[in-house]
């Protein structure tokens, strides 16, 4: 007999990260790539920043260099101009994403568009499987009228990457990790359901409310990063008023990590490498 059964995924670990200082001294909260919780394979980094003091932002990220991965920046408030070494350059606007594939290597910049005002997102970090590490460096790029939504009754979904239950497709497609990020608003008691194949790996991030997950309704507060556990769907439900939260998901690669700093690769050797080819100005 055919089974139609889902497996609820339940919430195995939460978080709230730790306040970080990066760049030229902006402040953030980095809940993947701390020493407590080093990756969420594919996921190698993931930082929420939001502050309306300019002093915790204007320094911004001044030129440095990535290898072996991709940068996903996606913004709430507040605009952030990004200029590379090949010449390209855009302001990533409120609800607006950018995904980076440094591959081979990209030298940019990343700063605030603005001198004073909220500056509220979140960049992540998406590991590339090794036959992918050295691919020519690309940018999918979209702003927020240019992401599909779905709008439901209850619940309200900007899809940034990958494809929903319902079957719209996300602005950006991430081959490699077959990425899922969507921004999900539930109304109070609304619940939300979402496919997400077994051998991905993902979390919810809780931009703001409350919400409970999975089998054991498990709490989620605001600025709370919850692990999901194994399974094939994701079920969350509004609690005590309406939320909002990401929810992300990738392909786990399985494959060794050697990461220092800008450079993520598979090996010690790649990283020498890499800081030699960046040390030689090849990007
Ligand atoms: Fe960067």
């Amino acid at each position: 007999m055919p089974s139609t059964a889902t497996n609820i995924r339940g919430i195995t670990h939460q978080t709230r990260g730790q306040a970080a200082s990066d760049g030229d001294g902006v402040s953030l909260q980095r809940i993947i790539g701390t020493h407590d919780l080093s990756m969420i394979d594919p996921f190698l980094l993931f930082d929420a920043f939001g502050s309306d003091d300019p002093d915790q932002y204007i320094g911004g990220f001044p030129t440095h260099p990535h290898r072996g991965f991709e940068t996903v920046t996606y913004m709430l408030a507040g605009a952030v101009r990004h200029k590379d070494n090949a010449g390209h350059e855009g302001v990533i606007t409120p609800g607006g994403v950018q995904w980076m594939t440094a591959g081979s290597g990209i030298s940019h910049s990343e700063m605030p568009e603005q001198e004073d005002g909220l500056l509220r997102g979140f960049q992540l970090w998406v590991n590339l499987p090794a036959k992918d590490k050295m691919t020519a460096p690309a940018y999918q790029e979209f702003a927020a009228a240019e992401i599909p939504q779905e709008q439901h009754d209850n619940h309200h979904i900007r899809v940034v990457a990958g494809t929903t239950s319902a079957g719209t497709q996300g602005a950006v497609t991430a081959l490699a990790t077959k990425s899922i990020y969507l921004d999900v608003s539930l109304k109070d008691g609304a619940s939300f359901s979402q496919s997400l194949p077994p051998e991905h790996n993902g979390f919810i991030y809780m931009i703001e409310g409350e919400a409970v997950c999975g089998p054991d309704k498990t709490v989620l507060l605001p600025h709370v990063l919850g692990i999901l556990g194994p399974g094939d769907t994701v079920e969350l439900q509004a609690a005590n008023g309406p939320c909002r939260f990401l929810l992300i998901g990738g392909k786990a690669l399985h494959e060794p990590v050697a990461r220092y700093g800008p450079f993520v690769m598979n090996t010690e050797d790649e990283i020498r490498q890499a800081f030699k080819d960046y040390q030689q100005g090849k990007f």
